[in-house]
């Protein structure tokens, strides 16, 4: 079995990378189908978002022949190039990393989705910078749900104002929610700021979310556990990063 061997070994023979990122897709596919079983969700409720962040084109290439469409980023310079690389394939993508102010008019323009929106003035922004040819930009906020000083996101607290605020914004469309949690290795553990965050939602007079940015490589069976309907997958898909 190739998926024995990690991507950076492989890159020399494109052909074996291919089999393996097909491979890893399946079995995470199968991850996926299983916890929706065990938790009693709808087959096909979760939806798989491939984060490609540091990877190259031809690795969201690959996975793209594996069946893939939506492709996750966190840079967007780089997230612009590799969209230029793959002009011709229909992908849908979704921005997932922090956000500064001078992004958002690309953001914007070339994203379908925005997992990591949290304070009004990026929202404000990203509606008023939405083309007008484009349909509303779909949109998450992002919570602090483990109150960690140095992560970005607002705190649960803030999260029925803002909301109320951008649900009013004209070019968005106020889709949900995401978190990444402190990491935990215990199941249950990793549970619990899921569940916080689903209920707090669930409490929310308006409007009607349906989108829970829950789970990455090391969480989402606890994610799905949780009502994740979108789990964000990089290093089990694509095998570890180097930022170097
Ligand atoms: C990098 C990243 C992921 C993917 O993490 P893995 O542990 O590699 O699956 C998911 N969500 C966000 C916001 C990320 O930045």
């Amino acid at each position: 079995m190739v998926v024995l061997f990690n991507n950076r070994q492989l890159t020399d023979n494109g052909q074996l990378m291919t089999t393996t990122i097909t491979e890893r897709f399946k079995q995470i596919r199968k991850q996926i189908s299983e916890a929706e079983l065990v938790c009693n969700r709808q087959p096909g409720s979760v939806l798989l978002l491939a984060v490609s962040k540091t990877k190259p084109a031809e690795d969201i290439a690959a996975a793209y022949q594996a069946g893939q469409r939506h492709f996750g980023e966190n840079y967007l310079q780089e997230a612009l190039r590799k969209q230029q690389e793959l002009g011709a394939y229909d992908i849908t993508w979704h921005f997932i990393g922090p956000i500064q102010s001078n992004k958002t008019k690309a953001l914007a323009t070339y994203f379908d989705w925005v997992h990591s929106v949290d304070n009004l003035k990026i929202a404000n922004r990203l509606s008023e910078q939405r083309p007008a040819h484009l349909p509303p930009l779909n949109i998450c906020l992002q919570v602090n749900i483990s109150d960690e000083p140095s992560k970005s996101g607002i705190a649960l607290a803030e999260l029925p104002q803002l909301c109320e605020q951008v649900a009013k914004l004209p070019n968005l469309k106020l889709r949900g929610v995401m978190a990444i949690p402190a990491p935990q290795d215990d199941f249950e553990q990793q549970r619990q700021p899921y569940k916080t965050l689903y209920q707090a939602v669930a409490k929310l007079k308006q409007p009607r979310l349906d989108t829970f940015s829950f789970g990455m490589t090391g969480d989402l069976n606890a994610a799905i556990a949780e009502g994740s309907t979108i789990v964000r997958i990089g290093t089990a898909l694509f095998g570890e990063r180097d930022y170097a």
